[in-house]
């Protein structure tokens, strides 16, 4: 047996299977090789697998078979299930004995609202493991070659999401607009004209340097280059879909096209 294979029956050793049990784990930004350990291993012997839109086919291939796979399918404005219907999924999942997978994008505290999640889980007296994954900002910024900081360009990074609870933008953007403070927007391209706007009136450089990583590590990735002042433009030619993240900051001075390191289509570990 390969020493991986091992390591993760003996962590199935250490954890006896317990009834009413709920694992949120993090699926990463999209490439399976980008998976933890531990959550394949959780996976795999899952009996339920609640998924949303941005676990990626490579990574819903890893599946066990015989898990009931149920899709929430959340993307902005249109849910399948509403998320206190899948609170109440979660905990009635659980209560009947299942080992239920939480299966999100990422990681599940970064902009997933696995927090709400866990939360709601422990007032029902659920059990709630958390296993982290690569957020999207870490993926981009490794695929693209784009330090999120460097000692010479930025001492900070501030993680931001552009889509706010009621619809209506409401950043602190005097905060946002730091020296040497690297920004990256999930579910910003929405709000890219308000972003540039607010961003300039606060003092940013229209010049500072910014990217859109579209489907970072995954097998149809887009890096698009450009400037502050022209992201509406940039957004208006070349069109990103989702998922997309912006990266604002002197750090995308750094990028070059021979930096970018392909993500591999094919996942080396298998279910
Ligand atoms: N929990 C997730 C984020 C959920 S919010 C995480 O930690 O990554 C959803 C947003 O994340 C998307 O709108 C997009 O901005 C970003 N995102 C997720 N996966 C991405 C990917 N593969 N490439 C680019 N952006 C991604």
């Amino acid at each position: 047996m390969i020493a991986i294979e091992r390591l993760m029956r003996a962590g199935d050793r250490q954890q006896p299977v317990r009834s009413g049990e709920v694992w949120l784990v993090g699926a990463g930004p999209g490439d399976a090789e980008l998976l933890t350990l531990k959550a394949l291993r959780v996976i795999r012997r899952a009996d339920v697998v609640v998924f949303d839109r941005l676990v990626s086919p490579a990574v819903m291939a890893l599946l066990p078979k015989k898990a009931l796979c149920i899709d929430v399918g959340k993307s902005m404005g249109c849910h399948t299930l509403s998320q206190t219907e899948i609170d109440t999924l979660l905990v009635e999942l659980a209560q009947a004995g299942n080992r239920v997978v939480r299966l999100k994008g990422g990681d599940p505290f970064i902009f997933g609202r696995g927090g709400e999640e866990m939360v709601h889980l422990q007032r029902h007296g659920v059990v709630c493991h958390v296993v982290p994954g690569i957020t999207a900002a870490s993926g981009c910024a490794a695929v693209s070659g784009i330090p999120l900081t460097h000692r010479d360009y930025a001492q900070s990074v501030r993680f931001v999401t552009g889509h706010c609870r009621n619809g209506e933008v409401d950043l602190d953007w005097r905060g946002l607009v730091t020296a040497g403070q690297t920004l990256v927007f999930y579910m910003g391209l929405s709000l890219s004209e308000t972003l540039t706007a607010q961003l300039i009136r606060h003092g940013m450089a229209p010049q500072t340097p910014l990217a859109i990583v579209e489907r970072g590590t995954l097998p149809r990735q887009r890096v698009l280059i450009g400037t502050l002042s022209a992201l509406p433009a940039l957004i208006a030619k070349q069109r990103p879909v989702s998922p997309s993240l912006l990266v604002i900051g002197e750090v995308v001075s750094l990028y070059r096209t021979t930096n970018v390191i392909a993500a591999l289509p094919e996942p080396v570990l298998t279910a």
